[in-house]
């Protein structure tokens, strides 16, 4: 298995004090884990952290133009990076700093002078925390099987879509046909392999600015914006022709294909939430289902 490196940023208008830490982590004897970024200003900072992958930042107070303080707010109020670990690193031991270090969303402080050891072992334990908690976010979002939002991620996300109350919204249930005698034929590990198979098509087709979920067994969600109602229904059958052309291989010499029916709704003004927008798409579903399947039904 390949090492985890992580990128450490290092924050000090001071060039010397960038060496000097740098040097700490080339020398110690974790150095293979760690990649070292540095920058000497606030605003290069938060340059850094837009460009790379940042999982830890050493970062000082005392700063001209934006100070370490100012740094942290701003990593903080962003959800890109907002979980990124930060030490500051300072010569100021006084309540007040570290009152106010840790107000601005530090994680941990080391003072200067500094014990190697003691920085060291700081780091370590930061990101071995951080990396649980990226890992506890992605169990709470994502489905585990396909890897894509699960459903309670997808009504945390869809509600504001819908508060914004744009008339552009589409919402599209997706449901595999016949998918319990798939089970009942070829197996239940057959069938999640279906499952992510037809999640794996899902995720190629659509792009960042859709929400997509699975939000039950085999049934997805898409939710979306569009101007034109053609290019909604453009999009579901480019998906759904990809999943009847797909080729599930089972075992050697057997393969099978799949299809999937989906309903396909426009938000109106006379609908109050969210759910009226999915039982309309539910609707379509259904009439989908009842009129021979693998096919899509769009119903304003
Ligand atoms: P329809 O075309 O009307 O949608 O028929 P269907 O058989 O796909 O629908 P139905 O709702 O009758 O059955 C869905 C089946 O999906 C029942 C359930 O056991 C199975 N299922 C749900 N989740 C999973 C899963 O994670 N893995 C597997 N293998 N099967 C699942
Ligand atoms: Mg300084
Ligand atoms: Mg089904």
């Amino acid at each position: 298995m390949m090492k985890d490196i992580s990128t450490i940023l290092i924050v000090d208008d001071l060039r010397s004090n960038i060496i000097a830490i740098t040097l700490l982590f080339k020398q110690c004897k974790e150095c293979n884990s760690y990649r070292i970024v540095t920058a000497e200003s606030g605003q290069e900072a938060l340059e850094m952290t837009r460009r790379h992958k940042v999982d830890l930042i050493l970062l000082d107070i005392m700063m001209p133009q934006m100070d370490g303080y100012e740094v942290c707010k701003h990593l903080k109020a962003n959800d890109e990076t907002k979980n990124i670990p930060i030490i500051f690193i300072t010569g100021h031991s006084d309540d007040a700093s570290l009152e106010k270090a840790y107000e601005a969303g530090a994680s941990d402080y080391v003072t200067k002078p500094f014990r190697a050891v003691e920085l060291l072992a700081r780091v370590k334990i930061n990101l071995q925390l951080y990396r649980t908690i990226n890992a506890l976010e992605h169990m709470a979002n994502y489905d585990i099987m396909t890897d894509i939002y699960n459903r309670r991620k997808f009504f945390e996300l869809a509600i504001p879509m819908f508060e914004e109350c744009r008339d552009d919204l589409y919402a599209v249930m997706l449901d595999i046909d016949k998918f319990k005698s798939i089970n009942d034929a070829y197996g239940h590990a057959v069938g999640d392999m279906v499952i992510k198979q037809v999640a794996k098509i899902l995720k190629e087709k659509t792009d960042k600015e859709m929400l997509l979920a699975r939000i039950g067994g085999e049934e997805f969600v898409l939710l979306l914006y569009s101007n034109s109602d053609d290019e909604v229904v453009t999009i579901v059958e480019s998906i759904r022709k990809s999943i009847e052309a797909m080729e599930i291989v089972v075992k050697e010499n057997q393969t099978l294909h799949c299809t999937i029916s989906s309903g396909i709704a426009r938000y109106t003004y006379t609908m109050p939430t969210i759910d009226y927008l999915l039982e309309k798409a539910d609707y379509a579903l259904y009439e989908a289902k009842n009129s021979g399947r693998n096919k899509s039904i769009f119903r304003v």
